[in-house]
């Protein structure tokens, strides 16, 4: 049994100060749970901030949400893995479908971004997805394979075995339409295929999220399928209230 991974991702919202009351409030509705792992991805300036309020939760993780491959350097704007490890993130989505889609990430990117991860002790949380065009023409088996064979393709044995995979339908994310939950099992089922096709009896360790419009009353359901490891969450973890909720589920 893999212990849920309860993940919230504030996308470019919530700043410093407010990162640091949305925590006081989630904290005091979350005791830590052995049985469950909560991440929290803040907007990098918030990222101090939260680390701050949970210096006496180490139960609760926090993530980046985007880093840069290359280690240091002039790159104006960017943050690398091991900024990002320093100031301690322990986590770090790469693939995001707002990534991909709005700021054009290839998968060679997405490829290169894992693998700056993984050798920064930065754990990769790599985001695979159809857009509703793919799933109309059969084709999401072949996207999600492909995107996932594409982003690994420089990790290690171990460094693959280590990382998480968040199944993010494009037409799911954002838009009020969550798939129905034997929908996201079937898709996390061929991850999870593709996943022990490479690496064995090792891919049963790898947790595999579902993103995509989830909230405090779809959370369960979606849960409640052997195959979904644990959520992704966007929307609804923008308050700290709703967040204890689908951390408590
Ligand atoms: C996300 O940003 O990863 C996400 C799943 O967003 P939402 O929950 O708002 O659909």
């Amino acid at each position: 049994m893999r212990a849920p991974v309860l993940a919230a991702n504030w996308k470019m919202n919530v700043g410093a100060r407010e990162a640091a009351a949305f925590m006081r409030t989630f904290l005091a509705r979350y005791e830590p749970h052995p049985d469950r792992t909560i991440v929290i991805f803040p907007p990098a300036l918030s990222l101090c901030a939260v680390v701050d309020a949970l210096r006496a939760r180490p139960d609760v993780l926090v993530g980046v949400q985007n880093i840069y491959w290359e280690a240091s350097g002039a790159f104006t704007g960017e943050n690398s893995a091991p900024l990002a490890r320093d100031a301690g993130a322990r986590l770090v989505l790469v693939g995001h479908s707002e990534r991909r889609h709005v700021f054009g990430e290839a998968d060679c990117d997405v490829a290169r971004k894992c693998a700056a991860a993984a050798a920064a002790s930065l754990t990769p949380v790599l985001c695979v997805g159809e857009t509703m065009e793919d799933r109309e023409r059969g084709a999401t088996d072949d996207i999600v394979r492909e995107q996932l064979r594409a982003g690994v393709q420089d990790l290690t044995h171990l460094q693959m075995a280590t990382m998480v995979v968040a199944y993010e339908p494009v037409w799911a994310i954002g838009t009020g339409h969550t798939a129905r939950p034997e929908d996201a099992a079937a898709v996390h089922a061929t991850i999870r295929t593709a996943l022990r096709e490479r690496l064995g009896s090792d891919a049963a360790q790898i947790p595999i999220l579902y993103g995509g419009s989830v909230n405090e009353g779809n959370a369960a359901a979606l849960l409640d399928m052997g195959e979904v490891d644990g959520l992704l969450v966007g929307g609804a973890s923008l308050d700290a209230e709703r967040w204890a909720r689908i951390a408590l589920t």
